[in-house]
């Protein structure tokens, strides 16, 4: 059982501020400012080219990995990190595609990260083989899994509504039509249990800077099943994916097993962030985090839905159909958020009209959540959003 009064102590939270953005960017470790400056003194300053070998740094991508497979229920050996989400969906759409060789659709739905879409339409453009790219409602995913797909292509938390597809279902349906699936858990890894190799998932990618807590620009990481690893082609086929990558061959040879979908030199700083936070995970047990999140969502929803009849619910009310964020539609949703994060309640804003709160039972509990209503009711009752300067859209939301 996870202590949650303990891993709260080992975070630094900015004094008075309660953060539900844990979703977006996980706060810091209170290790992690001495792990890094202890792997760019002692590491990188005495050890310098040599810390390759001798401080672990080329086997970081996959013992890291093996971490977080834990996390997603991945066999030991299958998850490597590297590069960002967005090239780590790329490299895994590529792979998957070229498992079906004779079928030319992908399907995916609405609700996914633009980014994810963005980058399938540029492998699409760049491959120049006449792929579709099928963009559905959420619902509407398994009436169009039939005999033309290629690839299922979907994010199992949508990251703004926390809405969650059915993976396992999914999955198995896709299959037995004969595709592959890629699975996004950027909104899952973190927030709640799941289990790749249990739902016989192909692919899954996700990220470490959200619930991971590995800071910003942490890498990505990605799985590859099992069955699929000898077989599959990385498609961004660097140098570090390669058999040998010493030997200098001009030839490309894919590496064995998950180390062929690594692709260049590895953000070792970040890698020693994330491992202070793995550090933290290393103790949680995922069902005990899932009745804490589920435990802190239900009472945010009652606490705005009994102060605030403006707002109205945008993610799915049954606790089991959601992830571990809580979203609202509100009008003026945009300056609410920043009336709110004035008030130090830091949350953040979906065009076109919703209001995010993410909860990461590791560092927010019920008296949080309770302070949290508290300002959201005062910036709704007392329209304190109504103010030129909440209005002006900055660069990030
Ligand atoms: C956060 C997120 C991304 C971001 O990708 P980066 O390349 O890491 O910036 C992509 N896809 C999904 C589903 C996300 O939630």
């Amino acid at each position: 059982m996870t202590d949650f009064v303990a891993t709260k102590a080992m975070f630094h939270l900015p004094e008075g501020m309660i953060y539900l953005d844990g979703n977006s960017l996980g706060p810091l470790p209170k290790a992690t400012a001495a792990r890094v400056e202890q792997s760019i003194t002692a590491e990188w300053g005495e050890k310098v080219i040599t810390g390759w070998n001798r401080a672990g740094w080329m086997a970081q991508p996959t013992a890291l990995g093996d971490r977080i497979g834990r996390l997603i229920g991945a066999e030991p050996g299958h998850v490597v990190l590297g590069d960002t989400l967005s090239i780590k969906v790329y490299q895994a759409l590529a792979a998957a595609i070229d498992l079906v060789p004779d079928r030319r659709v992908i399907l995916t739905d609405n609700g996914n990260f633009p980014s994810d879409i963005y980058m399938a339409e540029g492998l699409i453009k760049s491959l120049g083989r006449g792929y579709e790219l099928r963009v559905v409602d959420p619902e509407d995913v398994e009436n169009h899994i039939n005999d033309d797909l290629a690839v299922l292509m979907l994010t199992q938390v949508d990251y703004r509504t926390g809405r969650l597809h059915d993976m396992q279902a999914l999955t198995a349906m896709a299959q037995a039509a004969g595709a592959v699936t890629v699975w996004d858990l950027a909104h899952t890894a973190g927030a709640m249990a799941v289990d790749v190799k249990g739902y016989n998932a192909d692919f899954a990618i996700g990220c470490t800077y959200k619930y991971l807590n590995g800071g910003p620009g942490a890498p990505a990481f990605i799985y590859v099943a099992p069955r699929h690893i000898d077989s599959c082609q990385p498609a961004l086929s660097g140098w570090l994916g390669h058999e040998a990558p010493f030997a200098f061959d001009l030839d490309y040879r894919p590496g064995t097993g998950i180390e062929r979908m690594r692709v260049g030199t590895p953000p070792v700083l970040q890698m020693a962030a994330l491992d202070t936070s793995l550090a933290i995970w290393d103790q949680v047990d995922m069902a005990a985090l899932r009745k804490a999140s589920i435990a802190l969502t239900e009472q945010f929803i009652a606490g705005i839905e009994a102060q605030c009849p403006m707002m109205t619910l945008a993610s799915p009310r049954d606790p089991a159909q959601r992830g571990s964020q809580v979203s609202f539609h509100f009008e003026h949703g945009y300056a609410a958020m920043q009336a709110c994060i004035a008030q130090n309640v830091i949350g953040d804003f979906r065009a076109p009209d919703i209001m995010r709160f993410g909860f990461t039972p590791l560092f927010i509990d019920a008296a949080d959540v309770d302070a949290a209503v508290a300002v959201i009711s005062d910036v709704m009752r007392n329209r304190r959003w109504d103010d030129p300067t909440f209005k002006q859209v900055s660069r990030v939301t």
